[in-house]
């Protein structure tokens, strides 16, 4: 039995923690630059604003509906998702981090009522670090992932579902155990939740299910595996599987969570040495920075984590992670690369066995349009120049590094993965000239002491 615990609204959330000010007012989080909205809260939401919406379409609505933007603060998110994750990590012998705010627990073995576990690691996790989140039970990721749905649906808009359904939905908010109810009722959530909210069930793929008569889950669930098999892939057959509870969503074909890229591993023996550390952590920067690539994007910050095995028990434990946001979104592997390195010098200490690492690139957004990418009006970082000179032209750097990385791209698809890979690319950026626009950022109040958050008497 797998459970996903998730943060509501998460960079909304992380900001009410400190701005509780912000609780019942419409907020929204914008993207680099503030050119987008990227997080929103439940009550922006209800104000017709979309994801990823850019900020000038709604900007009027500051002054009509009083909506609050602030720029996004992945140094203070990171750190809020550290403090989360090691707190739901103490629930169950195995995590998997899936996403900054998104883990899966495996409770195969774990004795006690599940669902009242999962509104004490609700209220752990609240009462602790201040973040709301809703806890999905379900045989299969799938279905957990889909029991989540259903306790944030319910908690949100109990009036989603149908009457007959509202006083069971009332049973499921916050906490959905799919595992208590009955066949019947599984069936009745299912009939009442649309296909495109399962996960990995893309727009596209969910358009095409609709025409061909497949709107909601339970349709899916009864539809026929080969037929779908060959009108989609191996993944909606997989899908399909799993939400009928056999687990077969191994970690490498589970989709990739929205917003980010992440690629992390538990080591066979444990891990001491930085310098071993920090090949693995190349190499991870290296595989998400080849992904980041492949879907035109670039990345604005970098996430690392490292942790202990807690099934070693008498091992010091230790799980840190921290963000770095980049002075300029980026896609270069050796960026990439030196940020998460710097990221795990911060964090590394030494004494401990690592169990597991990984690196995830977050605050994702499309490629700039424009000939060539970089070639903005905004100067590149460049690792290999200690002092970035913004006034110098920058068109042929940028460009030589543009066709650099589909170069390696070309290469390490002929001959391999890792066939060329970039051997150490640690040397520290120098300070950039060029600070990307985040005019609402709030103060970094849990990794910064001169932003420490201060206490007033009233
Ligand atoms: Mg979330």
């Amino acid at each position: 039995m797998f459970a996903l615990v998730d943060v509501n609204n998460m960079y909304v959330s992380c900001e009410r923690v400190f701005r509780p000010a912000l609780n019942g007012r419409p907020v929204v989080v914008l993207s680099n630059n503030d050119g987008a909205c990227i997080a929103r809260s439940n009550e922006a939401k209800d104000l017709g604003v979309r994801m990823a919406q850019p900020w000038f379409e709604v900007r009027h609505l500051e002054r009509t509906a009083g909506l609050v933007a602030l720029s996004a603060n992945f140094e203070l998110y990171g750190d809020m998702s550290s403090r989360m994750m090691s707190l739901a990590a103490e629930f169950a012998p195995r995590q998997e981090i899936y996403s900054i705010d998104e883990c899966f627990l495996d409770f195969e073995g774990v004795p006690g009522e599940r669902s009242a576990i999962g509104r004490e690691l609700r209220r752990k996790v609240l009462q602790w670090t201040g973040l709301p989140t809703s806890v999905g039970f379900g045989a299969t990721k799938t279905l957990a992932k889909l029991a989540n749905h259903v306790a944030k649906t319910a908690e949100r808009k109990p009036g989603h579902y149908p009457p007959e359904l509202r006083a069971l939905a009332q049973r499921l908010a916050q906490v959905c155990d799919f595992g208590r109810l009955t066949a019947g009722e599984l069936e009745a959530v299912m009939q009442a939740t649309e296909v495109g909210d399962v996960w990995g069930i893309g727009r596209k793929t969910s358009a095409r299910l609709n025409e061909g008569g497949i709107r909601t889950v339970l349709d899916l669930v009864r539809a026929d595996v080969a037929t779908l098999r060959r009108q989609f892939s191996v993944v909606v057959e997989k899908t399909i599987r799993e939400l009928r509870g056999t687990p077969c969503m191994d970690v490498n074909d589970a989709p990739e969570a929205n917003q980010q890229i992440m690629c992390s591993r538990s080591f066979g023996a444990p891990v001491t040495e930085l310098s071993d550390l920090i090949e693995v952590m190349s190499q991870f920067a290296s595989q998400v920075a080849r992904r980041l690539r492949e879907q035109g994007s670039v990345a604005g910050a970098v996430h690392v984590f490292i942790s202990t095995s807690p099934y070693r028990r008498n091992d010091r434990q230790h799980a840190p992670s921290a963000t770095l946001p980049l002075p300029q979104p980026s896609a270069d592997t050796r960026v990439l690369i030196s940020a998460a390195v710097r990221a795990l010098r911060s964090i590394y200490r030494p004494g401990f066995n690592y169990a597991k690492a990984g690196a995830m690139l977050v605050d994702l957004h499309a490629q700039a349009p424009g000939p060539e990418p970089g070639q903005g009006s905004q100067a590149t970082l460049d690792l290999f120049e200690p002092d970035p000179q913004p006034q110098a032209p920058l068109r042929g750097r940028a460009g030589e590094r543009t066709d650099l990385m589909s170069a390696l791209d070309t290469l390490n698809e002929r001959f391999g993965r890792g066939a060329v890979a970039v051997a150490s690319a640690t040397r520290r950026a120098g300070p950039s000239a060029h600070v990307s626009r985040q005019e609402r950022r709030s103060p970094r109040y849990t990794t910064r002491l001169e932003e420490i958050a201060k206490a007033r008497a009233a």
